[in-house]
């Protein structure tokens, strides 16, 4: 495949040509949500993120096999091997089955994505779905020697595999740095070092979701499912393993430690990670009263928003900034996002209107390499938009007059924008936010009620004409009275 195509490999801290293992075909696997709470913004990074490098390979020619889990067990509250499972918690604090939690939440993160317009994946694994490659996992750890079996539980033995590996090759930490950084909570006193992580957890008498095992009925601990399901969806290696930057310690620190300790390496070539979102400034967080839901941000509807935002406004902000730097959001840095989409889609519809002339006085060419150089370049989406940005002006001088382009050129401009705009950054046509197209229907209605109060004012029918005057301005919309006849305006 003919590309230059460089990511951010987080493993050697370095930009990478994107060499897959075996070329047309591409593995990537990204951790997907743990399902007990509706999705938010911290969802719809990594989703877009990752669903931008799915639509990307797949543009370059690529078949990319897509695995996204779910994580419907084994994650408990605290991150670490103590607390109660979110799923089991969520379940017990509203009388439910546990698996209708799972599915409920499932089912509210689908249709946020597909409002986002996010592809869904090729796989979609539940980690309930996948306790026999689990538990398989951890059998191998302990016939390697690298794990053992404490009151029921299995835990990973990490001083013993940091003696033969480097533990904490990925986030750059060594097992003295764990230590320190490791909490004392109750329960640790089955590990032989408080930097083990559990495998197999045996279940307490109140757990719910249990399953039998050769060491307890229990449950696997949380890092064990990607790494199974990886291997069992892509293979013993593959290509692409993505996640938010929260999640490279433990989580993929972890996940490595399991690969190499089971099968000898580590099964992944490429680790890329998206970076946090802030809100304010402030990081995101149910007890700073900023927690914010996706389906809040689509109606507005919490106290720090002062409107509503389109999915596709969220989506053009997020990509404005590059996956590996922070996003703040804030009210205003979302209506600067939602003008610039509008902008954008704006010169997009101008296109239609565009008559070719003989010659070009604009270089196209140089528009689409710039974009492509920027895509290569580790997914460099606001350069992309910047170039897109320079379209749009490229477009409205045309119609201005200022500038010519040739029938063959201003089919390549279509093609480039539909490319970029639509099929690599994914947004939608007419969803930018602006309600352009319903405001232009909206506004022929208007248009006919003042035919009408024409008429009656020009039978002096005043009565009639104020009434008009008064209901359209009860709505929002504000009438004008001018010399050459009335104008109107939606006041928000
Ligand atoms: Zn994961």
């Amino acid at each position: 495949m003919e590309h230059q195509l460089l990511i951010y490999n987080t493993l050697n801290r370095r930009k990478e040509r994107f060499e897959p293992l075996h070329a047309p075909h591409v593995g990537m696997y990204v951790c997907g949500p743990t399902v007990y709470g509706d999705p938010h913004l911290g969802h719809a990074r990594p989703a877009i993120t990752f669903d931008l490098v799915f639509r990307y390979l797949q543009h370059l020619g690529y078949k990319v096999r897509y695995v996204r889990n779910i994580t419907d067990v084994g994650h408990l509250e605290h991150d670490a091997d103590e607390g109660e499972d979110k799923i089991a918690k969520k379940a017990r604090l509203e009388q439910l089955e546990p698996m209708e939690v799972a599915q409920y939440y499932t089912n509210r993160y689908h249709t946020a994505m597909e409002a986002l317009n996010v592809l869904p994946p090729s796989i979609e694994p539940h980690a309930s779905g996948h306790i026999i490659e689990q538990e398989q996992l951890v059998q191998e750890i302990l016939n390697n020697g690298y794990a053992y079996v404490s009151e029921g539980s299995v835990y990973f033995d990490v001083a013993k595999y940091n003696q033969d590996h480097h533990y904490g090759k990925l986030s750059g930490r060594n097992l003295e740095d764990v230590l320190n950084t490791t909490r004392e909570l109750d329960g640790q006193e089955e590990k032989r070092n408080p930097a083990d992580f559990a495998l197999w957890k045996k279940a307490q008498p109140e757990h719910i979701m249990r399953w039998p095992s050769p060491w307890s009925d229990g449950f696997p601990g949380w890092h064990c499912e990607c790494t199974a399901m990886g291997r069992k969806y892509l293979g013993s290696h593959f290509d692409i393993h993505g996640g938010g930057m929260d999640l490279v310690f433990p989580h993929h620190e972890c996940e490595i430690a399991q690969s190499v300790a089971s099968q000898g390496d580590d099964m992944v070539r490429y680790w890329m990670h998206n970076n946090m979102i802030t809100i304010n400034g402030q990081k995101m967080g149910k007890s700073l009263g900023n927690f914010i839901t996706l389906n809040q941000f689509f109606e507005g509807s919490h106290e720090k928003l002062t409107q509503a935002y389109s999915p596709m406004t969220i989506r053009f902000f997020i990509l404005q900034a590059h996956y590996r730097s922070t996003v703040d959001f804030s009210n205003e840095a979302l209506q600067a996002a939602e003008k610039g989409l509008t902008r954008l889609m704006d010169a997009i519809k101008g296109l239609e209107k565009i008559a070719p002339a003989a010659a070009s006085s604009v270089d196209v060419k140089n528009l689409r390499t710039k974009c492509y150089e920027a895509m290569n370049d580790d997914l460099n989406t606001p350069i992309v938009i910047a170039h897109l940005f320079d379209g749009a002006k490229m477009i409205n001088n045309i119609l201005a007059g200022n500038d010519t382009i040739s029938a063959t050129d201003l089919e390549e401009l279509k093609e480039t924008f539909k490319l970029f705009c639509f099929d690599i950054l994914g947004l939608k046509k007419g969803e930018n936010g602006s309600n352009a197209e319903r405001e232009a229907a909206f506004g022929k209605v208007v248009d006919m009620l003042l035919e009408e109060r024409a008429k009656a004012k020009a039978n002096k029918d005043w009565a009639t004409s104020d009434k008009i005057r008064n209901e359209l301005a009860a709505l929002g919309f504000e009438v004008k009275d001018g010399k050459e006849g009335s104008s109107w305006k939606l006041n928000k």
